[in-house]
């Protein structure tokens, strides 16, 4: 009985080792993500308690390589026992923490399977920047920009990076940044969720075996990732840049893959791709170890298409509006600029319109057709409110079919910046006097903050506020924020 059992059972077993192994980590990824880290504005405070709790853990070893400028250590976290040296940095830049966050899930996976690191020694960086990180800015403490100093290695954040290239001699190296959501996969409207390179090394852009074997493995990643982000993976210009750490760690012999985790639909916290490098990185390690990416032709690298940057937030196509008498048909394309919010380690977001006229060759992650629609400056509402507690009793949808887009409050408190409510507010202290012997101002401008009315039959259907839509008609209100102006 038990025999006939077996032999029911194995094709099935048979069947679940063949899951490959980015299907299982994709699938299994919940069981494995570091949930303390769950948005971006994550600091080294958050990080260093989990670096800490690996003390001791089997198989870890943590170094301390140095400090930053600001005295915040930064460590490195080793794991394997195999010959060849992988070493991944994140977060250089320190607005650019998406890989941080997945360097810890893959320790946490790594903590309960080690199977991949056949005949690797991986070693991780996480937040090579931390004091541009505490801010939240790209640059480090004194205002520079650590990928431009590769080779004058004037901060000791750089110094450390350099030094440890060179005792490890790394095989492979990954440089761990994010790009802007802005850039699309050329000639598609798909974001470039992820996009890799493989750096130059010099300025004729030569492939020798280290780039090569960087291709490679780019080409093979490429291959893995686009089962979960279709047509979303782009590739970063190879211009050489001389003081690059990119650049240079392939010159210096490392095999080196940029990721840049660039932006996904409706995810803007950047949790998906924090996966997708959880899934592509995990998979490059085991393909290093087994060299199965040996294979790959080059032109699986060269045929990932280029970045381009073509997207915006919200597209507004076929907009019709008057000025001086003269009528015109423009596309608008509005981005939600995101503002830091210092006090609560947060942000808000600024809409604005950042380019007019026929942009039919560019994209939106939202498409809004206003052929039909009549064109309309918001108005303020007539009533000055005396205090923010009488805005928030506003009945907003009916402010809104009404064609109020603002409200002037009194006594508003200087600390808001912004609101959840559908509505701007104008803070009368700072309203200016326009001067009186000029033209009208034309009420669509480059950089104007994007707020207006789109109406059908004198009635509002879509109120545009602070760059977001809301349907009024079907009272769907996508507004994240509006603000105090
Ligand atoms: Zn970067």
């Amino acid at each position: 009985m038990t025999k006939y059992f077996l032999l029911f059972l194995l094709p099935l077993i048979g069947l679940a080792q063949k899951q490959s192994l980015d299907k299982q980590l994709f699938e299994a990824y919940d069981n494995f993500k570091e949930v303390s880290l769950d948005t971006r504005r994550f600091k080294h405070e958050d990080i260093q308690p989990l670096i800490d709790s690996l003390k001791g853990e089997k198989g870890f070893e943590i170094t301390v390589l140095g400090r930053s400028i600001q005295g915040r250590n930064i460590s490195m976290i080793s794991i394997g026992e195999g010959e060849t040296q992988i070493l991944l940095w994140s977060q250089m830049h320190g607005d650019e923490p998406t890989a941080t966050a997945s360097i810890f899930d893959m320790i946490n996976y790594l903590k309960t399977d080690k199977t991949i690191l056949n005949n690797v020694k991986v070693h991780f960086v996480p937040m090579l920047n931390p004091d541009g990180a505490e801010l939240f800015t790209r640059r480090n403490a004194i205002g520079i920009d650590i990928n431009r100093d590769a080779l004058r290695l004037q901060s000791p954040e750089s110094q450390l990076l350099k030094k440890i290239r060179d005792s490890l001699d790394a095989d492979f190296g990954f440089n761990l940044h994010d790009q802007s959501k802005y850039y699309n996969a050329k000639q598609t409207s798909k974001p470039a969720t992820i996009s890799f390179l493989a750096p130059a090394f010099n300025v004729e852009k030569d492939i020798n075996q280290t780039r090569g074997n960087a291709m490679r493995v780019i080409g093979k990643m490429n291959g893995i990732l686009q089962r979960y982000a279709r047509g979303q993976v782009g590739r970063y210009s190879d211009e050489f840049e001389p003081r690059a750490f990119g650049d240079n760690m392939q010159k210096w012999g490392t095999s080196t893959i940029l990721i840049e985790s660039g932006g996904y639909f409706d995810d803007p916290e950047k949790q998906f791709i924090r996966k997708l490098n959880y899934v592509g990185i995990l998979s490059a390690i085991e393909m290093i170890g087994t060299e199965s990416y040996q294979t790959m032709g080059l032109d699986k690298y060269l045929s990932i298409p280029k970045n381009d940057r073509k997207l915006f937030d919200l597209k507004i196509e076929n907009l019709s509006f008057s000025y001086l008498g003269l009528d015109f048909i423009v596309d608008l394309g509005i981005n939600q600029q995101e503002i830091e919010n210092k006090t609560h380690s947060d942000f808000y977001y600024l809409g604005k319109i950042s380019d007019i006229g026929d942009l039919s060759t560019h994209y939106g992650y939202e498409t809004l057709d206003a052929a039909g629609f009549t064109f309309k400056v918001g108005e303020t509402y007539p009533k000055i409110l005396d205090d923010f507690e009488e805005f928030m009793n506003l009945d907003f949808l009916s402010l809104l079919k009404q064609g109020y887009t603002s409200v002037s409050i009194n006594d508003m408190p200087k600390e808001i910046k912004f609101t959840p409510m559908p509505m701007n507010i104008i803070d009368i202290k700072k309203i200016k006097i326009p001067k009186n012997n000029t033209l009208p101002a034309s009420p669509i401008n480059l950089g104007m903050d994007a707020t207006f009315l789109l109406r059908k039959n004198d009635e509002v259907v879509y109120a545009v506020i602070n760059g977001f839509v809301y349907a009024v008609k079907e009272n769907k209100n996508d507004i994240k924020n509006a603000v105090v102006k």
